[in-house]
């Protein structure tokens, strides 16, 4: 049995934080000057969690990565008028049952279940922080009140392969601690004191489940094409050295992205081009000869890094992300860089550049990573691939495609920015649908610009993972889908069942279609999952 337990350590953590007079003093004084409460709070953490990171002690440092995030919350709760209702999303699934745990340490990140069973977190909102390095052991599920389907916090807990429902709204709010629960996150539900009934068919849903896992698993170490012999690349979307033995595991093909800004979220101090390197290597040593797409920083939006001092922006997922980050702190990516030319691999790294917008930021990369490569004595010729996870990118294809070795479409970023939808945004949770035709056209003028300079074209984001998605994908012109470790034999399996020659017949009917709901109904009647 999993037990629930509605607030987690990292919330008692929170509320001795926000306790902390010293805080409170440092934020009063700035008021009484005239300043607004959002200004103070934000001066005041800050001044605080910078004072942290001077510390050498290693907890201290992690206490200010938190304040941080706290920080954060309470600007987030001063500029909303209240919570509200939402639906559930997420994948997997989990179950619950039993009382919780008892109070935590005041500086647990992770709850310490009793009895050693898994517990089902409840919080406002995970951040990507929260969720580094959290136990897989120890955690069935996570359920948040806010948060979005493509949020980072969403999409490191399906790396961990735990199940994760977001938006559900004040009604997790008002449930005590210690509520029985299962959490479907097929359906998008979260079930409070589910009767022996409903326990029951949870626990068969979960069983069939692993039964057809293992089935898909025995298949997903050779490679996997489509009926009529298309050969697809199914990679691992990773952000640690733990991912990558998932990946190979699970029998990925490759690594279709190393989210590289995943490896130094905490941390008191910019990683070093020798940090980097060393990262990198432990990630290249353990794929076994797999080729893998390593990603520049994507720090910014609703990733930070504790030891990255950003201005406050308005709109961040609008503002300085990505490679834009370089306008403001060059030395960063050049750092990086560096250090990746000088992982030594058996089979070929290749570079990914995100939020790119157009080809002047990719010809600037070039010239700077063959600099860079001559600087440390490195082969000049690695690839180089650009994200096409803005608009301006997907209708410049063939302008890029012209420059670039290979595309990477980022579907979780394309998608919010074509439906103007932020993808935290809770309230918006459920219309957050990738197949949404209008990001189809998207991923259409993709191919076809890619195809017309003869370059790869490989799905990153969520989508690749949909079982629904992927015969449209094929059907654009996708040939490399890049998922979670955990999806890898599913997605192998479901590329197996398609013919290659339909999804390209029947694809392009879908873009003329209005809304995804209409895309999914087609999908469902044409390539039933
Ligand atoms: C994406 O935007 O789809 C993507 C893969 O990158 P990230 O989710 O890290 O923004
Ligand atoms: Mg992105």
């Amino acid at each position: 049995a999993r037990r629930a337990h509605a607030e987690a350590g990292i919330f008692a953590m929170h509320r001795a934080l926000l306790q902390d007079p010293a805080l409170l003093a440092a934020a009063d004084t700035l008021i009484d000057t005239g300043k607004s409460a959002g200004f103070a709070w934000r001066e005041a953490t800050r001044a605080e969690a910078a004072a942290l990171s001077a510390m050498a002690d290693r907890r201290a440092a992690d206490r200010a990565a938190d304040l941080i995030d706290l920080g954060k919350r309470v600007l987030r709760a001063l500029a909303r008028t209240g919570g509200g209702e939402g639906e559930g999303e997420g994948e997997g699934e989990g179950e619950g049952e039993g009382e919780g745990e008892g109070d935590l340490p005041a500086d647990a990140r992770v709850p310490v279940a009793q009895n050693g069973q898994p517990v089902v977190l409840a919080a406002d909102e995970f951040t990507p922080s929260d969720l580094s390095g959290l136990d897989r052991s120890r955690v069935a599920a996570l359920v948040m009140v806010r948060g979005g389907p493509t949020a980072h916090a969403a999409i490191m807990a399906r790396q961990l392969g735990i199940p994760c429902l977001v938006a559900l709204g004040s009604a997790l709010e008002r449930l005590p601690d210690a509520t029985p629960v299962i959490a479907d996150a097929d359906h998008a539900r979260l079930h409070a004191s589910p009767d022996q009934h409903l326990l029951a068919a949870a626990a068969s849903t979960i069983r069939l489940r692993a039964q057809q896992h293992q089935a898909d698993l025995r298949a997903a170490h050779a490679p996997a094409s489509t009926r009529d012999g298309v050969h697809i690349e199914v990679a691992a979307n990773i952000g640690s050295v733990d991912d990558a033995r998932a990946a190979v595991a699970q029998g990925a093909d490759a690594i279709g992205l190393l989210r590289t800004e995943l490896l130094f979220l905490h941390g008191d101090a910019a990683p070093a081009a020798a940090d980097h390197t060393a990262r990198c290597q432990a990630i290249a040593d353990a794929l076994e000869g797999r080729s893998a797409i390593v990603r520049t920083l994507d720090i910014g939006g609703d990733k930070d890094a504790a030891w990255l001092r950003l201005p406050a922006e308005d709109n961040p997922a609008l503002g300085l992300r990505g490679v834009r980050l370089a306008q403001v702190c060059p030395q960063l990516l050049d750092d990086q860089l560096r250090g990746l030319l000088a992982v030594r691999a058996s089979a070929p790294l290749r570079i990914l550049l995100p939020m790119v917008s157009e080809p002047g930021e990719l010809l600037h990369w070039r010239a700077r990573i063959r600099a860079l490569a001559a600087e440390v004595r490195a082969d000049a010729g690695i690839e180089v691939g650009v994200m096409i996870e803005v608009p301006a990118a997907a209708l410049l294809a063939d302008q890029l495609a012209e420059h670039a070795d290979f595309f990477s479409i980022g579907t979780n970023d394309l998608t919010q920015y074509t439906l103007a939808m932020d993808r935290c945004q809770p309230e918006l949770a459920a219309r957050m649908d990738a197949l949404h035709p209008a990001v189809l056209r998207m991923i259409a003028a993709t191919c076809e610009g890619a195809a017309r300079h003869g370059r790869r074209v490989g799905v990153c984001g969520a989508l690749a993972g949909d079982a629904l998605a992927v015969p449209v994908l094929l059907g654009l012109g996708v040939t490399e889908l890049s998922v979670d470790a955990a999806l890898v034999p599913a997605t192998k399996a479901r590329v197996r069942t398609l013919a290659h020659a339909d999804c390209r017949q029947r694809a392009p009917e879908l873009l003329r279609l209005a809304s995804a709901a209409a895309v999914r109904d087609a999908c469902r009647r044409y390539w039933p999952a």
